[in-house]
């Protein structure tokens, strides 16, 4: 018989267990109930499906979120396992097929909804063996935990009737009282505990702080410009902010769509697909987004505001590389975020408990040493080696002698009676001339202009650390006055000495020099999109989101490695025998002829311009690297468009710009000359969308 490890490899094509999977997996073999806890993208799947293919009976995976189980199905499925799921989505007539192949002893793994499970007992199910049950998403049960779902205290039921049959509860959840209390809900038998470590190193992490609107939005744009075509989600507090972020990106380029609660469910479900079928990258969202959502391939994520906590804020990043390769997550958030989420909480019977959660964020966000740590000590887990992956880490703070700066800010606010916030005292420290600072008699205080050498960008970082370290206190009741506490009164009357943080200037041409690395260590990119368009077909073909076909991960090794035969195929991570068989040749195709398109040596000026697109170059880029104007690049993207080069106008064009130089066409007698068009729409539309709206229109209209 086949072991796990053989089975791990054959069925999913990797090499190495993940740590404490095969453990794990023994453990289940062995007959023995477990709780299973491993962060989002750990790998859980493995642990109950590896047991389920080596049990001679069916397993039940109880498993609360319909598209998700689909999902998983279809990976199953994809890698020729026997699987299937049964849920209230259902027609009779597809259930009695199951019911009949589950009868048969057809089905390794039957994947069941909760509401379900009860009826479906009751009806055929006790009359099945069953090998092994496993409860995904078992926090679901526990009053405790952030999700709980009144169907899972039926689970339970089933237990004095699968007596000998070990069961597996799984979670994503970091918090211990409900950890506890999936043992006792479920009425597990001893079970074994298995804790993986909560450090996801392949997630980056950023925080910016204050960083007024039109900069966000700049930055914002810089960073989703080098990463054309990859997936991520902008997290933000209210539903219309996630409607602006969409329309903003999608004005600018982008391929973008909002979800929130408020909208129906059908449209819900319509952002939900796309997204997952790569026809669109970017999600502004509210969190209700991602809960039942398995897509690998997210990329990024970023926070528009502060998050409640930091359970929600880690599970939010946490969506994005679950296939376990390098991505962004980068948090905002300004006071004004805090003074919010203090304000919701505020009616709550949980008060305190929400606040000091919203104090350990806050904490999190203005950290001068590594961010990671910080956020495995919440979890329980501790390490004091610097990650390297976070922006302290990249660009630790230099420290230098605090303690005029502290004093100056301190007598400040003295000064004033601590009536005011941190814009009127740094305007008072540097001697602004503004209306509301005279009216109040400021310009006459002592420390009027004493810290005038000091930018306010400066002045906002060194205020930030005298908060964090105690010394300041921000009134979140009081219109964010800032007020002195009592180590702050300290400082001032003592000698006690005071370091503080060089404010770190953000690095010039960092993120060109991301792009190029990006593009120099990695696989061949003509090739990587060829693999991408054969995946896209045959998950169109299938009706699958393309990660089910294959990872990114297993694209990209595909296209480094440049496998030759079946041999090296298999040692591509994610391959499995059955892939082999079903996509091998093709794929071995794809990258044979590859590499003879690749020979041909000069390369005219119009592929010169597709490699840097290729590369996911902005076109600002291209231009800079190519020497030439922005508009000479857009020509050259237009006549590669006409040329049937895959190449995405609508990136730099929306639809509802292309509709407007439709209609203003048709008025001005189907002209093909841009100014009476420009003219037409009075100047809203800028020359070079026109040109390329006329591009697309001259195709397809
Ligand atoms: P979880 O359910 O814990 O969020 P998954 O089971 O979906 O995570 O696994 C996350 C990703 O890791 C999947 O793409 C899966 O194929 C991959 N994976 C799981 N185990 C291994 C392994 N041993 N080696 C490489 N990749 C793995
Ligand atoms: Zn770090």
């Amino acid at each position: 018989m086949r072991g796990p490890k053989q089975i791990l490899k054959e069925i999913y094509g990797y090499d190495e267990f993940r740590p404490n999977q095969l453990e794990i997996i023994e453990h289940t073999l062995s007959g023995q109930d477990s709780v299973v806890i491993m962060p989002t993208g750990g790998g859980k799947s493995v642990c109950f499906q590896i047991p389920a293919l080596m049990f001679k009976n069916v397993t039940l995976v109880i498993s609360p979120l319909i598209s998700l189980m689909r999902d998983q199905v279809e990976a199953l499925l994809a890698n020729g396992v026997n699987a299937a799921y049964f849920n209230s989505s259902q027609s009779d007539f597809e259930k009695r097929i199951i019911i009949d192949n589950c009868l048969e002893n057809k089905i390794k793994l039957l994947y069941i909804s909760p509401e379900t499970l009860v009826h479906a007992f009751d009806n055929w199910l006790k009359s099945i063996p069953v090998s092994f049950i496993a409860v995904d998403e078992a926090h679901c049960v526990s009053m405790w935990g952030h999700d709980f779902r009144p169907e899972y205290g039926q689970i339970k039921a089933l237990r004095s009737h699968y007596r000998n049959v070990p069961f597996m509860a799984l979670t994503a959840t970091a918090d211990k009282i409900t950890r506890k209390d999936i043992s006792t809900q479920l009425d597990l038998a001893n079970p074994q505990l298995f804790l993986s470590s909560f450090n996801r190193a392949n997630l980056s992490l950023a925080v910016r702080s204050q960083v007024p609107k039109k900069q966000k939005e700049k930055e914002i744009i810089q960073f989703l410009n080098a990463r054309a075509d990859e997936a991520g989600i902008i997290y933000c507090l209210s539903r219309k902010e996630t409607e602006k972020w969409s329309s903003f990106l999608n004005s600018n380029g982008f391929n973008a769509r909002h979800y929130h609660a408020g909208m129906d469910s059908s449209s819900r479900e319509a952002v939900q697909d796309g997204f997952i079928n790569d026809h669109y990258t970017i999600i502004c969202a509210t969190i209700a987004f991602g809960m039942g959502i398995d897509k690998s391939n997210v990329r990024w994520v970023i926070h528009n505001n502060m998050p409640k906590n930091i359970e929600g804020y880690y599970q939010e990043i946490g969506r994005a590389g679950r296939d376990g390769l390098p991505s962004d997550t980068i948090l905002y958030y300004n006071y004004r975020d805090v003074v919010l989420l203090n304000d919701f909480v505020k009616e709550s019977e949980f008060k305190e408990t929400y606040q000091e959660k919203i104090r350990r964020i806050l904490n999190y966000a203005e950290a001068t040493s590594c961010r990671r740590n910080i956020l495995l000590s919440y979890f329980g887990e501790f390490n004091d080696e610097p990650c390297m992956n976070c922006d302290v880490c990249k660009n630790p703070p230099e420290f230098i002698d605090g303690k005029m700066l502290a004093q100056m800010a301190l007598s400040g606010i003295m000064r004033t009676s601590q009536q005011v916030g941190t814009n009127m005292l740094i305007n008072i420290l540097r001697g602004a001339k503004t209306m509301d600072l005279f009216d109040r008699n400021y310009h006459q205080l002592k420390t009027y202009g004493v810290g005038k050498e000091h930018s306010f960008v400066d002045w906002q970082h060194y205020l930030n650390q005298l908060i964090n370290l105690g010394l300041l206190e921000i009134a979140y009741d009081d219109y964010l006055k800032l007020k002195i506490t009592p180590a702050g009164d300290e400082i001032l009357r003592s000698n006690k000495p005071l370091q503080l943080s060089k404010p770190t200037i953000a690095k010039k041409g960092e993120k060109a020099k991301k792009a190029k690395k990006k593009v120099s260590s990695n696989p061949d990119n003509a090739l990587l999109e060829a693999l991408k368009s054969y995946r896209k077909e045959i998950a169109q073909q299938n009706k699958v989101p393309a990660y089910v076909i294959f990872h990114d991960a297993t694209l990209n090794d595909i296209a480094a490695v440049k496998p030759k035969n079946d041999i090296e195929l298999l040692e591509i991570q994610g391959m499995g025998k059955v892939k082999l068989q079903r996509f091998g040749e093709m794929i071995l195709k794809i990258v044979e002829e590859n590499k003879a398109g690749n020979k041909v040596s000069k390369k005219s000026t119009l592929e010169e311009t597709l490699e840097l697109y290729d590369k996911g170059l902005s076109v600002e880029d291209m231009a800079r690297e190519r020497n030439l104007s922005p508009t000479t690049i857009y020509g050259h993207l237009c006549k590669l468009y006409e040329d049937d080069h895959p190449i995405d106008l609508n990136r730099y064009v929306t639809e509802f710009e292309v509709n407007q130089v439709k209609e203003a066409r048709k008025i001005q007698r189907n002209t093909n000359q841009l100014r009476p068009i420009y003219d037409q729409l009075k100047g809203n539309v800028d020359f070079h969308k026109i040109a390329l709206a006329l591009t697309i229109l001259s195709k397809y209209h």
